[in-house]
């Protein structure tokens, strides 16, 4: 690497929504900035579902960190997973024993879907959050499929296949939605013995509303789009426990050969390495200018963080708000640089969003609420502009018009093909198909 005079270090953990702002922030800036993520790529998580339903691949929509910062001289990406601290000597540790000593932290490592103290339903009912999550649960939910056609074809048996999403927010209106059109339209003539569209898809959600955080009109047209769908949505039903192939909703035991989570906050591990005051989801409580109280040079932002911002409103766990904070971090940083003072964070609320299945959609902005293909457009014209590079834009673009033209989705492959997943595999006198022990791995 080339001399420079000694330039203040940022390290910034977490190449989301929030590291990724942050660091192009401060992208050929005064600084020396590195950025640390256990994956080598940002994941536009809004569209995630997506990969989980078929509709694109998984590098639609996930970009190496590496190439989206190849123009920002002073930033360097590392490839490390961070397990701790020592804010007192300013050091970053990685699981590999490596550390890194910095002047300014930002702390930005996301959350995860909580269990509500059973983390051993994952295994059961997997969250969508990473790419790997989603190419996981587009196995499962094209294996049911499979097994109920193989126990068509070998033993004449029809079954009938159930989906259970539970949480009602936009993640699990858009997963139900979503599985409704892959079994009604998508897989409708790919399969011959069974008939996809008689999949059942159940939605519950523990209170008496879907969409609790948008206004009660957006939330009843969701339950209307996906009723349409043929989505049976199950309000004031709290999930209490999670089993192979079944999950119980208060008292009784509901068939289920894919569960999908889609509720909880669970903030990463890493927040609570600071020793630093956390809430009960182990979100860090952090200053209004994002640092965290006593340590001015130590932000933590995004999901990872809880904030009230100056409006007096709660920030939410949305991807505009972790972006608002990495560049609010970065400006703070450059301000205390420039002996400026530090200004406090106010996210600016740009509107709600949530499509239901395909080509249906809510969206809020403000006073103006819109439903149905128009919500949708917006939803997309939205979705496609905030996507990382011109490259995916058209790549999901056509994507979109292919999948409207012809209903079908772009990449149904099952990547891992394990029998411990299906729950109704017919054992009886039934061979073995060619192919069964193996991994079936194909382009994504
Ligand atoms: C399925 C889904 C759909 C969503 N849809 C929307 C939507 O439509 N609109 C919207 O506004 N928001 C949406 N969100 C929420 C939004 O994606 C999050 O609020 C946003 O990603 C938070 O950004 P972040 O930077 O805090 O964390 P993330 O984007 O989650 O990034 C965290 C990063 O930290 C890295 N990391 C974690 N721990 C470590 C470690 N120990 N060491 C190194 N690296 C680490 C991770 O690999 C990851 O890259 C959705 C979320 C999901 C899961």
């Amino acid at each position: 690497m080339k001399d420079r005079p000694e330039r203040p270090k940022v390290v910034i953990i977490g190449g989301g929504f929030g590291g990724l702002y942050a660091a192009k922030a401060l992208s050929n800036e005064a600084v020396e900035v590195t950025l640390i993520d256990r994956k080598n790529h940002h994941t536009f998580q809004p569209l995630l579902y997506q990969v989980a339903l078929a509709v694109l691949s998984p590098g639609e929509i996930a970009s190496p960190l590496r190439h989206i910062l190849r123009k920002a001289r002073n930033v360097q990406t590392l490839l490390g997973e961070v397990t701790g601290f020592d804010t007192t000597a300013r050091r970053v540790k990685l699981l590999d024993g490596a550390e890194l000593g910095y002047d300014y932290l930002i702390v930005a490592a996301g959350a995860r879907h909580a269990y509500f103290g059973h983390d051993e339903w994952e295994g059961d009912a997997p969250g969508l959050k990473t790419i790997e999550d989603a190419v996981e649960i587009r196995s499962r939910l094209l294996l049911a499929f499979e097994t109920a056609e193989r126990a068509a074809l070998l033993t004449g048996r029809q079954t009938l296949v159930n989906f259970a999403v539970v949480g009602g927010g936009p993640t699990g209106v858009e997963l139900a939605g979503a599985i409704a059109d892959l079994a009604r339209l998508a897989l409708a003539k790919d399969f011959k013995a069974i008939d996809t569209t008689t999949a059942r898809v159940r939605l519950y959600e523990g209170l008496p509303r879907i969409l609790g955080t948008f206004s009660e009109e957006s939330s009843r047209r969701a339950t209307q789009q996906l009723q349409e769908l043929g989505v049976e949505v199950c309000t004031d039903s709290m999930v209490t426990a999670v089993e192979p192939g079944r999950i119980k909703v208060a008292a009784q035991w509901i068939a289920a050969d894919v569960t999908l989570w889609a509720t909880g906050v669970a903030a990463s591990s890493i927040g609570k390495e600071l020793g630093v005051e956390t809430d009960r989801a182990g979100r860090v409580l952090i200053e209004p200018d994002l640092s965290v109280p006593g340590h001015r040079e130590l932000f933590v932002i995004g999901d990872l963080s809880v904030l009230t911002d100056t409006s007096g409103k709660r920030v939410p766990g949305l991807a505009a708000a972790a972006t608002q904070q990495g560049k609010a971090a970065a400006e703070n940083i450059l301000r205390d640089l420039h002996g400026d003072t530090r200004l406090p964070f106010t996210y600016k609320d740009r509107g709600s969003m949530a499509t239901v299945g395909r080509h249906r959609a809510v969206a809020e902005f403000g006073n103006r609420k819109y439903s149905g293909l128009f919500a949708w457009l917006l939803w997309s014209v939205v979705h496609v502009f905030l996507l990382i590079g011109f490259r995916s834009r058209l790549a999901v673009m056509w994507q979109w018009v292919w999948a409207y033209l012809t209903r079908a989705g772009s990449s149904p492959l099952i990547t891992e093909y394990q029998q411990t997943h299906s729950h109704a595999t017919p054992t009886e006198h039934a061979p073995t198909p060619a192919g069964s022990k193996g991994a079936a791995v194909t382009k994504q």
